[in-house]
């Protein structure tokens, strides 16, 4: 009897095993803390392996087409309403633009009519425009990478986004069921990891329920309040808006305690500068201090440039961004370096969130009281007057 891996910490829940599999032996399931993993019907199954050689996670990941070194730079994209719509400098629509102006395909991360955070595929760049915005969530990537093999069996251009380990499932994936990949460009995020499914499931109806309204617009980084800070906005079926109130800004709070992210993203392969991916996008944290004259705090893109084929893309946009170069030193983030440490109350949280609930696990973890809601009040209030950044 096979299973795909051993334990959870070795899974980042890709779902390359599941599309390898040639008998469709597997399902994605989640867990209790509304992660998916990989099932196995052992019925179907024919012991061939395949989902155990396919794991990028497990096996180690491809990095052959890896410069010594990436290329880095500080970039804005040139339209400035493009840039406020984006979490960071706007870099993710100046590449898919190029992409569908020629005439390719782009795969990202969405909100469904239910607020899930799912990969889905635009052709047009209204589709596209769905992908902006840093869903601080894992996303449920369905059956994107099957169709993304078809696309590419077509001859179609196709820009896949995504966190690394998604990056490096699907190149695993597609390289083991041998599709060309010279059409495909693979384009990851610097990742802090991805926090549980479930709970946010759990916020959208706490807020529904605390704002007597249906969740239609959410923003973690609403760059009106500035690019610093992740500033939460939340508008309502009833008219009803909110900014970096408690209830809105708890499940960033909850996100930046490490309580709830995915067990394997403390294993993280990918928190270093060898890239499962042609370009790397992330914020430039830091750049106020290295390039204090660029930037402005409306957000720059940290972009690094890791194969021949990104350099190619990146020449290919370069009348469509202002950009400046910067040097692997002056862009170290954290998670360029090591994966998150697991919070010491992540057994806790999730032991406080079975027996008592949501409600429960956002006050006593994530600042859903009285005090930090003042706080936050006034520190909103400061940011508008431009008093604070
Ligand atoms: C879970 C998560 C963790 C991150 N951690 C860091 C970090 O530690 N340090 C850092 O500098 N940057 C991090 N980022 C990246 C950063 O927030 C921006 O996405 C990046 O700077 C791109 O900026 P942009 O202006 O081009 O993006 P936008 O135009 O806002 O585009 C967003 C891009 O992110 C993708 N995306 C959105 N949500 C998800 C998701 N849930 N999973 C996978 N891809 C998604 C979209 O498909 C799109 O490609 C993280 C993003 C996510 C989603």
């Amino acid at each position: 009897m096979i299973s795909v891996f051993d334990i959870k910490e070795d899974c980042c829940g890709c779902t390359s095993c599941q599309h390898i599999c040639p008998t469709k032996a597997i399902e994605m399931k989640p867990d209790e803390e509304g992660f998916l993993y990989p099932e196995i019907n052992q019925e179907l199954c024919n012991d061939c392996g395949l989902c155990r050689t396919v794991c990028a996670f497990q096996n180690g990941y491809d990095i052959s087409d890896d410069f010594a070194a990436p290329k880095v730079y500080a970039v804005k994209n040139k339209h400035e309403d493009v840039r406020m719509a984006s979490s960071s400098g706007g870099i993710f629509s100046a590449i898919s633009d190029h992409i569908l102006d020629s005439d390719g395909l782009v795969s990202g991360v969405a909100f469904d009519e239910n607020m899930n955070v799912v990969h889905k595929i635009a052709a047009t760049k209204e589709e596209r425009d769905e992908f902006r915005g840093s869903k601080y969530v894992q996303s449920e990537l369905n059956h994107v990478y099957s169709e993304i093999k078809n696309l590419l069996k077509q001859n179609k251009a196709v820009l896949f986004t995504g966190t690394p380990c998604q990056n490096a499932g699907l190149k695993s994936f597609l390289d083991l069921a041998r599709v060309k990949t010279e059409n495909l460009i693979l384009c990851d995020i610097v990742c802090h990891g991805t926090p549980s499914p479930l709970l946010w499931k759990e916020h959208v109806s706490f807020l529904e329920n605390k704002n007597e309204g249906k969740l239609l617009q959410h923003s973690f980084r609403w760059k009106e309040a500035g690019w610093r800070g992740y500033n939460v906005y939340a508008a309502f079926d009833n008219g009803k808006s909110k900014l970096n109130t408690a209830d809105v800004k708890s499940f960033a709070n909850i996100f930046s305690s490490d309580a709830a992210l995915r067990p394997s993203c403390h294993y993280c392969r990918y928190a270093n500068l060898k890239r499962p991916s042609d370009i790397t996008i992330a914020d430039f944290w830091g750049i106020e201090k290295t390039m204090p004259q660029f930037d402005d705090n409306k957000g720059i893109s940290l972009t690094l440039i890791n194969t021949a084929k990104g350099q190619k893309l990146f020449e290919d946009i370069k009348s469509k961004i202002i950009y400046r170069e910067s040097n692997t030193k002056d862009c170290l983030q954290r998670n360029l370096q090591e994966s998150s440490k697991v919070s010491e109350k992540r057994e806790q949280f999730w032991q406080d969130y079975h027996l008592r609930g949501y409600e429960y696990i956002v006050k006593k973890y994530a600042g859903y009281n009285l005090k930090a809601s003042i706080k936050r009040k006034v520190k909103t209030a400061l940011i508008k007057m431009g008093l604070q950044a």
